[in-house]
């Protein structure tokens, strides 16, 4: 079972990993967006960490639900709202038990990834986040690990592709060949992720 220190443990160890590798996000949005990727996400996880020391929830729904609420209103770029509703609708998902299991877990991260998609109307293939929300949250029953390396397979499997959503979007062509920033912090969340089962 999976309990509310578990979802803190998960976030912290999310905002250490933006923190460390905000540069090479920001780089990756540079040739295909407007290089703003790691400082913004840099922004919202920092904003998350301090939110759940100051007050920390004790069930995994409200863990979820005040890191998505923290995305929305502290981020400015379009990774914002995405990642502040898939952590929200994945809360909501959990409603409020003190404990869930890792199937109930998969079932709520499911959710959020298909609000994910209807907000951002991305489809695989589009070279967003998508790219790497899927192909995890495909895995999760398997494990937090294989999750992981799903979506790091699923961000490098981005650089090829024509973007179609997003600012990268207006490069048509020229988009390909430059690997999609926020599938790489979507990587960086799901190896949090299994990190923080340990
Ligand atoms: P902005 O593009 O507003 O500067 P960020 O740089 O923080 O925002 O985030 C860019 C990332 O957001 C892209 O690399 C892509 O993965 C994701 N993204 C952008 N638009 C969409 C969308 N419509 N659906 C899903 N993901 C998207
Ligand atoms: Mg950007
Ligand atoms: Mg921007």
């Amino acid at each position: 079972m999976l309990d509310a220190e578990f979802f803190r443990r998960w976030m912290t160890a999310t905002a250490a990993a933006v923190d460390r590798e905000a540069e090479r996000l920001t780089e990756l949005d540079s040739p295909i967006g407007d290089a703003d990727h790691g400082s913004n996400l840099r922004r919202g996880f920092t904003a998350v960490a301090a939110a759940l020391e100051k007050d920390p929830p004790d069930t995994p729904g409200a863990v979820l639900t005040l890191a998505g609420r923290q995305l929305i209103s502290t981020v400015g770029g379009a990774s914002g709202p995405l990642y502040g509703t898939l952590l929200r609708r994945t809360g909501k998902e959990l409603g409020e038990a003190a404990e869930v299991s890792e199937a109930q877990f998969a079932d709520a991260l499911r959710a959020g990834v298909d609000a994910v998609a209807k907000l951002g109307g991305a489809v695989p293939g589009d070279k967003t986040m998508v790219d790497a929300l899927e192909p995890a949250v495909a895995e999760l029953a398997t494990s937090f690990r294989a999750a992981a390396e799903a979506a790091a397979r699923g961000a490098e499997a981005t650089v090829p592709l024509i973007a179609r959503k997003g600012r990268a979007s207006y490069l048509g062509e020229r988009s390909a060949g430059h690997q999609d920033p926020g599938a790489t912090s979507t990587a960086l969340l799901f190896a949090a992720l299994a990190e923080a089962a340990g």
